[in-house]
């Protein structure tokens, strides 16, 4: 398993914290993928386009065989299982992957951008990153990631999210 991947997660369509959930487990039914780290689950206000329901949102680490681009179709694959269907550009979502870093490489595709070309534009992205790996760095960008989020507008709208019955938020899910 010599690659690692960041990969975001996020839902805005209920049951929310199932999509993640039932996301995650799909990813690691491939032998080639395992799951190597995981953020807290946080409650978001939408960005992009606001007229719609609050997401939840977390970033998981992987570690793969795949390639960058086999990573994508599992993930693209992942969504539609999970009924997403694609109507409103930054529209309600059962379940969005998108796949932020792997290793350090810069990716330059047709169908695919690494690292996330709006990653760092996005506290509900940051938050969770810097929570698995608060040292990590994107190539091309000098600074420090933390430095970011000071700047981001969003960032009052990314709250940790508990669920209202107490019980654990996320219980870690072994390969
Ligand atoms: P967004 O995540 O910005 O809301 P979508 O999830 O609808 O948009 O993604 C649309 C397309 O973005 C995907 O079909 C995929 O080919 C492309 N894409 C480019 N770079 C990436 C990436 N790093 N991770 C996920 N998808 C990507
Ligand atoms: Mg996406």
């Amino acid at each position: 398993m010599e690659n690692t991947a960041f990969i975001s997660l996020g839902s805005n369509i209920e049951n929310r914290y199932d999509y993640l959930v039932q996301a995650i487990r799909l990813l690691i039914k491939y032998p080639a993928i395992k799951l190597v780290g995981f953020s807290s689950i946080y409650e978001t206000d939408p960005v992009g386009y606001e007229n719609q329901d609050l997401f939840l949102n977390m970033v998981i680490q992987v570690r793969t065989e795949l390639t960058a681009r086999e990573l994508l179709d599992i993930c693209l694959q992942i969504e539609l299982d999970l009924g997403r269907k694609r109507e409103i550009k930054w529209g309600p979502r059962t379940i969005d992957l998108d796949i932020l870093l792997y290793n350090h490489e810069n990716i330059e595709t047709e169908s695919l951008l690494v690292p996330h070309p709006r990653m760092l534009e996005r506290a509900f992205v940051i938050i969770p990153l810097l929570e698995i790996d608060q040292d990590v760095t994107i190539p091309g960008v000098v600074k420090p990631v933390d430095q970011y989020l000071n700047q981001l507008p969003d960032k009052e709208g990314v709250r940790i999210w508990k669920q209202k019955n107490g019980e654990d938020v996320f219980v870690p899910i072994e390969n």
